[in-house]
């Protein structure tokens, strides 16, 4: 009945003792939407990342990817499956190029470990040069990402995770310590791979003009709970959303 959802989250918990990261968390997101998701520090958004992409065990409740069931499913299957995510630190490898990086995100992306040898393949280098143009990174194809700017490791990080040829993107705080126009430059790029690519994205991020100009939804986590979901407009006037971010609730 009606359209499938690129993401279905159902009454998903996450304890670590007797701490609940994430605490019965339900949401859904449509395709080709933009949901962001925001929060004060330690309210749950990387643990529900985490449990969502497979790197680690759910306690409770049920992931769906596109109408498949991936609770429980290893990072590796979730990613095969088309769900490709980023993290917050620095997640590049600085002994390759910029292209070697790609190659290998796209090779792994695609072939997991299932391949014995570790030979770039023809859909590789398409995957790679696809990503190169989509996030402008073509002109540093040759370069050692050591070399890179921070801008540059921040669109490489995005482009590992396009080259894996996922349909749902999952991005962990995409434009942290950039300046204003960078945050600006990686906004237009984020749209155009959601145009280009037909792509569903869920990006964590403290910074609320980027959440502004991208998405088409947010939702506040606080204390591994849902606080708000909506529009970004409504966030804002939100008394939950803001007395948890002065501290106060
Ligand atoms: P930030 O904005 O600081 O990244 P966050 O919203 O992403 O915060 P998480 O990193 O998911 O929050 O942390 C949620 C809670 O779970 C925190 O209290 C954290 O200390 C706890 N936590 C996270 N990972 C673990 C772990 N491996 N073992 C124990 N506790 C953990």
């Amino acid at each position: 009945t009606g359209v499938q959802n690129a993401l279905e989250v159902v009454n998903l918990t996450k304890r670590y003792g007797a701490m609940a990261a994430v605490k019965d968390l339900t949401f859904h997101v449509e395709p080709n939407e933009i949901l962001g998701i925001s929060g004060p520090n330690g309210a749950g958004k990387t643990t529900l990342f985490d449990v969502i992409s497979g790197l680690s065990a759910a306690s409770a409740g049920r992931v769906t990817l596109f109408g498949q069931d991936i609770t429980g499913a290893r990072a590796e299957q979730v990613c095969h499956l088309g769900l490709a995510r980023t993290f917050q630190l620095n997640a590049v490898f600085d002994s390759m190029t910029v292209e070697e990086n790609l190659l290998t995100a796209a090779y792994f992306g695609r072939h997991g470990r299932s391949f014995p040898g570790l030979r770039f393949d023809r859909q590789s280098h398409a995957d790679c040069d696809a990503a190169l143009e989509i996030t402008g990174l073509a002109p540093h194809r040759h370069r050692p990402a050591a070399q890179l700017t921070v801008l540059e490791r921040k669109l490489l990080m995005l482009a590992s995770a396009v080259a894996t040829g996922p349909r749902l993107l999952m991005l962990d705080e995409p434009v942290g310590g950039l300046t204003r126009e960078e945050i600006d430059h990686c906004a237009g790029v984020i749209r155009r791979i959601r145009a280009e690519r037909a792509m569903t994205i869920v990006l964590i991020e403290h910074v609320m003009s980027f959440v502004t100009a991208l998405a088409d939804r947010v939702m506040v986590l606080h204390h591994g709970a849902k606080l708000y979901e909506g529009s970004v407009a409504g966030m804002a006037e939100s008394a939950e959303v803001v007395s948890a971010y002065l501290g106060t609730s």
